[in-house]
């Protein structure tokens, strides 16, 4: 890697790796003229709760058999695996400096630009870096600066639709990508329901998803989900939970088996029930959730189990929504 090559950083989780990654990649190589891109696993992602996924080794093997093909262009990197912990793409940044590449281009999906004031040191990232920031499906690009992270536009000197200059002289580039619908929550839902994800990852990934038998584990490990829902239910009342209720939904078309509410008093109480659900989970069964969403703000937290989800609410919205009406029969 000469000193002035063009190379793009793209680093995720890759749980596992799929389409909408590579064609990000090639789409962006090509658009941009870069000379290659790095492939970044992250040990441990900052903004991202936990979930029932593969180990480090994994994602990396599944994007090694991902990329087969496109060598060429697509180089693994694995420095954030091998340092551990929680992964800081301004420490990546920072060694490829130190190495004394000049034109690194960070890439990042809309999805992650609009939560990039969060990132650590993002100043100092787009001191470091260019951004390029693609479409996702879901996730259009802004039209305004007022649809931007407000840290951020704090640093532009000049702005279109397509770019932005930035006060530490470097550039935002916005770029369009054909649309792939695939994201790594949606295939491992699929894996666990058993159906087909052929048009979503290449076939090698698939194979080692179904001989190692990925994301299956949830299922496998819980076992009984009556049980499990009892056992759910008695954690959320113990830590004080308010009104909790758990629904069979069996006989009921439903996108899972049982469902769980429980009240908090305050957003930060709500918060701390979906912790303490979470971390006792782990200890007894030995699983994370599937996906866990509204953590942070702590209104309205759903934690996908599989065949149990489970809301926790600030009292409040839950009054709001009402979803309780969609699920009258009563688990005795
Ligand atoms: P999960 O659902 O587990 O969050 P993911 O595929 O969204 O999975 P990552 O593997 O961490 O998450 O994504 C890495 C990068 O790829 C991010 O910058 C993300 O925005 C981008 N990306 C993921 N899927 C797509 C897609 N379908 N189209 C364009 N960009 C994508």
């Amino acid at each position: 890697m000469k000193n002035t090559s063009r190379v793009g950083l793209f680093g995720g989780t890759f749980d596992p790796f799929h389409f909408g990654h590579l064609n990000s990649m090639l789409a962006v190589a090509e658009h941009f003229g870069l000379d290659e891109v790095k492939a970044i696993p992250a040990a441990l992602s900052p903004l991202r709760v936990q979930t029932q996924g593969s180990t480090p080794e994994q994602r990396q093997r599944m994007l090694t058999l991902g990329i087969s093909g496109h060598e060429d262009l697509i180089h693994i990197d694995t420095q954030e695996i091998e340092r551990g912990g929680t992964s800081y793409t301004i420490d990546t940044i920072k060694a490829y400096v130190k190495g004394g590449s000049k034109n690194l281009f960070l890439v990042i999906g809309m999805d992650q630009f609009v939560q990039f004031d969060q990132w650590k040191d993002f100043a100092k990232i787009l001191k470091a870096a260019d951004l390029i920031v693609t479409s996702r499906p879901g996730s259009e690009l802004p039209y305004s600066l007022d649809e931007w992270p407000p840290a951020v536009s704090a640093l532009v000197d000049d702005f279109d639709s397509q770019q932005a200059l930035l006060s530490t002289g470097r550039t935002i580039y916005f770029y369009q990508l054909k649309d792939v619908i695939a994201s790594g929550t949606e295939i491992r839902k699929k894996i666990r329901f058993e159906q087909s994800v052929q048009t979503l990852v290449p076939g090698e990934v698939e194979r080692y998803i179904r001989e190692n038998k990925l994301y299956e584990s949830i299922q496998r490990n819980i076992g009984d989900f009556e049980k499990f829902t009892k056992f759910c239910e008695n954690i959320l009342v113990e830590k004080g939970g308010v009104n909790v209720k758990s629904y069979d939904l069996r006989a009921k078309q439903a996108p899972s088996e049982f469902t769980l509410i429980a009240s908090g008093t305050s957003t930060r109480h709500t918060s701390a029930l979906a912790e303490h659900l979470i971390r006792e989970v782990k200890k007894e069964y030995n699983v994370w959730p599937e996906s866990s969403e509204g953590q942070q703000e702590g209104r309205w937290i759903v934690i996908d189990y599989g065949a149990l989800i489970v809301h926790t609410f600030y009292d409040f919205v839950r009054q709001e929504y009402r979803l309780e009406e969609l699920w009258t029969r009563r688990q005795k």
